[in-house]
């Protein structure tokens, strides 16, 4: 196994923070649209444990997020946390994915720096990305921080993460 095989897809939500709809794969479980038989992506079955026992979760996508528009429902979560102050649950959520959504990238950053070779202007840019990604990804909140400190981490990674946006994600979307 590679090291990097288990940053191949997007990290999916918490159950907890799902619709019933959501749970149930009746609605898209990136951005909470209905799906129709047409639009539906069946994102592969989970294991889950729920109530102490393990059930199956047959989480399902619409073709927009499934073909990466997930980043862009990110980004909105990101840029409006510190606005809204979603509750705790949703915000270490949109910590950890958006965490998992960095890292994916930084492979591809670091060959696109290698490529442009060291002291380039090109080789500037990318290790500006790479190194404010890492700063903020070193930047952990602490134990049981409070709601403000959370959003402002989560606003933060936002940002990193549209900066890495021109790399593509290990695996692809
Ligand atoms: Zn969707």
């Amino acid at each position: 196994m590679k090291l990097t095989d288990h940053l191949s897809a997007p990290v999916l939500p918490a159950v907890n923070v799902l619709s019933t709809g959501q749970a149930r794969g009746r609605d898209c479980v990136f951005c909470g649209i209905i799906l129709t038989s047409d639009t539906a992506v069946d994102l592969g079955v989970r294991d889950l444990q729920r109530a102490g026992e393990k059930v199956h979760w047959f989480p399902r996508a619409c073709r927009w997020c499934a073909d990466g528009g997930y980043v862009d429902i990110l980004f909105a979560a990101a840029f409006s946390a510190c606005g809204t102050l979603p509750p705790p649950e949703q915000l270490t959520d949109l910590y950890r994915r958006l965490r998992h959504e960095i890292r994916r990238r930084l492979p591809a950053a670091t060959k696109a720096s290698d490529e442009a070779g060291e002291g380039s202007l090109e080789w500037h840019a990318h290790q500006r990305n790479i190194d404010a990604a890492h700063d903020a990804l070193a930047d952990e909140p602490g134990d049981r921080p409070g709601s403000l400190v959370l959003a402002m981490r989560v606003a933060e990674l936002g940002r990193r993460l549209r900066d890495l946006l021109r790399y593509p994600p290990c695996g692809g979307t």
